[in-house]
């Protein structure tokens, strides 16, 4: 049973921010000033097969990490824009690209720079510790914490209510 007081049958694609989100607000930066982002790998295993029944999945990012992008990339994510401050430019060109509506997709981010992106999306979901601006222009919270599988909660709720989570033996496979 979903959470989320909303349609979740119409959601055709999710838009992912990184920092806050996928990994942790809090990063450690080593002696040469580089992050080391981290990734969930139950939000990992949601959105590789998220892809696999046919969603859309994409990830826009105000920073750039090359560790990411191909950790991401080998998920399956094809569309990851980094270094995109803009996201809401992104996320109008990628919609229209793809041709989806406002409600076919839902969007999660963390704080102020999502939310006018935010507002292109029908769903608009936000991790527990996201800023308050963002838990006011959302309309699901998740019960966990950006890093800490925020990803895995939404798509397993919308896998769910279309019927496409966990249906066969190769679902099982990682
Ligand atoms: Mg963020």
């Amino acid at each position: 049973m979903s959470r989320i007081d909303y349609n979740l049958s119409d959601i055709r694609a999710i838009v992912f921010d990184i920092d806050g989100v996928l990994s942790p607000s809090t990063v450690p930066v080593d002696e040469e000033g580089r992050p080391s982002r981290m990734i969930n790998v139950k939000d990992s295993f949601a959105i590789r097969l998220a892809i696999s029944k046919g969603l859309k999945v994409a990830i826009i990012s105000g920073a750039t990490d090359p560790r990411m992008q191909e950790a991401y990339s080998r998920f399956g994510v094809t569309d990851i824009f980094m270094s995109r401050p803009d996201k809401k430019a992104v996320m109008l060109r990628w919609m229209a690209d793809a041709s989806l509506a406002r409600h076919e997709v839902a969007y999660v981010g963390d704080d102020i720079p999502d939310i006018p992106a935010m507002t292109c999306a029908g769903l608009r979901v936000c991790p527990a510790d996201a800023a308050d601006d963002v838990k006011e222009a959302s309309n699901y919270i998740s019960r966990v914490p950006g890093g800490h599988g925020v990803a895995r909660d939404l798509l397993e709720q919308i896998l769910s209510a279309q019927d496409k989570w966990i249906t066969e033996h190769n679902d099982y496979l990682w």
